[in-house]
C-alpha cells in the first residue's frame, strides 16, 4: 500500500535515487526505463499467517521498470529517506490538544 509522503521526504526519496540508483537492465524484460515512486510503500512483518494491527510497517522506496511494472523495493531507514515507521501499539499515543479554556 503507498501511504502519502510529505515534501520533505519526496525530496529525501529523489536524492537517493539521484546518489545511489546506477540503474541497469531489468532483470525481467532488460530495458533500462526505471522510475522512483511517488511515494513510499510498506511491508508487514509475517506473523505467522495472521494480520497483526499495531507491529508497525517497513517503510520501502519503489523503483519501477516503467517497461515491464517489475518493482525493486529498497528500505527507507537504512537508505536514510525516513528514520521510523509509524507508532507501534507500545508508544504511548500523542496528547489530543487541550480545548479546555484556562480558569
Ligand atoms: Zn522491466
Amino acid at each position: 500500500m503507498l501511504a502519502p509522503v510529505d515534501d520533505a521526504t519526496r525530496a529525501r526519496m529523489q536524492k537517493w535515487a539521484d546518489t545511489h540508483w546506477k540503474h541497469g537492465a531489468c532483470s525481467i524484460c532488460s530495458s533500462n526505463a526505471w522510475e522512483v515512486g511517488q511515494d513510499l510503500a510498506e511491508m508487514r512483518p509475517y506473523s505467522g499467517g495472521s494480520i497483526v494491527l499495531g507491529t508497525g510497517v517497513y517503510p520501502l522506496l519503489p523503483i519501477i521498470c516503467t517497461v515491464c511494472g517489475n518493482t525493486l523495493l529498497v528500505n527507507a531507514i537504512a537508505a536514510g529517506i525516513t528514520d521510523r515507521g509509524p507508532p507501534s501499539s507500545e508508544e504511548p499515543p500523542e496528547e489530543p490538544p487541550d480545548s479546555t479554556p484556562p480558569p
